[in-house]
């Protein structure tokens, strides 16, 4: 098979939802479609090999949420699916965030009753600073939720998306019967009592079928022709371009917990979800079919082994060929990489055991070199963009419990900043390091890391700070000016470069209001 082919076999992409809309299950119903797996992480906390993880992950079990994402390969219908895995709890949505930035497309799921959700306006926004497409589906439908009708017009209002429902419920809740797959015209009964079987749909000649009259209730029948040709009139009809633009999404209806509607979703995302796309960088697009392998670091975890302090970096190829053992030029420190024990992510039955093209995702064993953002490549200097850090949310000062241990904490923190597991500041005023997070959560995992990676009982403190920003101006003097006046808020993030330590909205404001010239940004790019 041609590297060509492989790579647009690929369809690299994560699931974004709100906690609790019915991730974990797609996931699981989506790998067995696929029929296999190789976990990298389980899907969530069950069993035994949850036990085998590492210490600090202790704060994940007990919390019974999932911090660790993971990369699940599987193939359908001959394409070949990489699932990065997000953490769907929304106090790591950080790591999401990056996760974002390796994938081609998004699924989007919303439960039913509940609709577009805080984290799922939070993530969609991610997707869209990237125009990455986006395929709904729509979960829980055999529980009583809201109008279809309502839950497109939502989706419409609120992401300013363009809705082609793929499929239309019929019935909902305990009078769920299923589904017209309005892409295919085919009737989709739910199976009941056979959950985990595979019901074929029945094809029809649209919905004036005779074959309808006797597989449907007559009210339901009736209601289903009224319900198409109302949304036939209302939305616009699947746009190929519109959608790889983000510009529209695809709405499918199920119930991912009796494996309804997964199957259609799945073939949905085989037809028109993309293959791996041209990546950016500083100087020019990087295509994927390029012969020379390409990637970008987007995540490092840590502690994969307890006994090692190992990080995995995980990188997203962005063109080539990649075999196991080979060297690669880590752009940032300019030095070759003899890349001999990755970890690859790969489907059963696959052919090409050591190897992974554009699109898939490999593991690097990693002691500290390896930040988000990194290039590898084969020789050229290249500079991968649109890989973001986030302001943080909230900021607490971080001393050592033994303040003998000062220095040795600042060590830390910067290692894990520059892994991109947090932001730290070092104020211009005084001793302390302020460390900035997205969600309270991390703060407590960050405290477990640095106490059993570095040994160094660590306290976080609450602060009076609302939020950091990063400011720039093209004009070095009235930068520096702005720093000099503003001493007591002003901090250097890992990479010395400026931040402003705001205490409230209202001193933002006013700080951008009294440097017009500066700019203040919320996101940073990394490298
Ligand atoms: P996540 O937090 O988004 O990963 O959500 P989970 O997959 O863990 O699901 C949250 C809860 O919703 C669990 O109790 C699931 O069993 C339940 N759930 C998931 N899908 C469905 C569905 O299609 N119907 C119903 N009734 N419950 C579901």
């Amino acid at each position: 098979m041609t590297l060509e082919t492989e790579i647009y076999k690929r369809r690299t992409f994560a699931i974004i939802s709100h906690p609790d809309a019915g991730k974990t299950t797609l996931t699981e119903k989506l790998l067995l479609f696929g029929g296999a797996i190789q976990l990298a992480g389980a899907v969530k906390a069950k069993g035994d090999r949850r036990r085998a993880r590492s210490d600090w992950m202790k704060v994940e079990q007990e919390r019974g949420i999932s911090v660790a994402s993971s990369v699940m390969t599987f193939d359908y219908l001959d394409k070949t699916f990489n699932l990065l895995d997000t953490p769907g709890h929304e106090d790591f949505s950080e790591d999401t965030y990056r996760t974002l930035t390796a994938v081609d497309s998004a699924v989007m799921v919303l439960d039913a009753a509940k609709g577009i959700e805080n984290q799922t306006r939070k993530l969609f926004e991610v997707c869209r600073l990237r125009d990455v497409p986006i395929t709904t589906f729509v979960n829980k439908l055999d529980r009583e939720g809201r109008d279809a009708f309502e839950i497109l017009d939502e989706v419409e209002q609120e992401l300013a998306l363009d809705v082609v429902p793929a499929s239309w419920p019929i019935g909902m809740g305990r009078n769920f019967l299923g589904c017209y797959d309005l892409f295919n015209d085919k009737l989709i009964l739910v199976d009941k009592g056979k959950n985990d079987t595979l019901t074929e749909g029945i094809e029809c000649q649209g919905l004036d079928d005779p074959k309808l009259d006797e597989l449907l209730p007559e009210d339901a029948l009736e209601k289903l022709r009224e319900d198409v040709e109302m949304v036939r009139g209302l939305c616009p009809e699947f746009d190929l371009e519109s959608y790889l633009a983000g510009h529209l999404t695809p709405v499918y209806f199920g119930s991912a917990i009796n494996t309804f509607g997964v199957r259609e979703l799945l073939e949905g995302l085989a037809t028109v979800a993309p293959s791996p796309r041209a990546q950016p960088t500083k100087d020019r697009e990087i295509e994927p079919t390029e012969k020379k392998v390409t990637g970008f670091v987007f995540k490092i975890q840590a502690n994969m082994d307890p006994k090692h302090r190992d990080r995995i970096a995980f990188i997203r190829l962005c063109s080539g060929h990649f075999k196991r053992g080979m060297k690669m030029k880590h752009v940032r420190t300019n030095k070759m990489i003899n890349v001999h024990n990755p970890t690859l992510f790969l489907a059963q039955d696959r052919e090409l055991a050591e190897e992974a093209v554009a699109g898939d995702i490999i593991g690097l064993p990693n002691h500290g070199n390896l930040r988000i953002g990194d290039a590898l490549t084969e020789g050229e200097a290249l500079h991968f963009t649109g890989i973001p850090s986030f302001a943080p949310e909230i900021l607490q000062k971080a001393r050592p419990e033994d303040p003998m241990k000062a220095k040795h904490l600042g060590k830390a923190l910067q290692q894990i900043a520059e892994e991109g597991a947090a932001r730290v500041f070092k104020p211009l005023i005084g001793s302390d390091w302020i460390v900035g997070v997205v969600g309270a959560l991390q703060f407590e995992v960050l405290a477990d890391r640095i106490r059993t990676e570095y040994n160094i009982p660590v306290i976080f403190e609450a602060t009076s700070l609302y939020t950091a920003r990063w400011v720039t101006c093209d004009d070095h003097l009235k930068l520096k000016k702005f720093l000099d006046e503003n001493r007591g808020a002003t901090g250097d993030d890992h990479d010395q470069e400026p931040v402003f330590l705001a205490r409230n909205a209202w001193h933002l404001d006013k700080a951008q209001e009294d440097y017009p010239e500066l700019e203040f940004h919320k996101t940073k790019e990394q490298a």
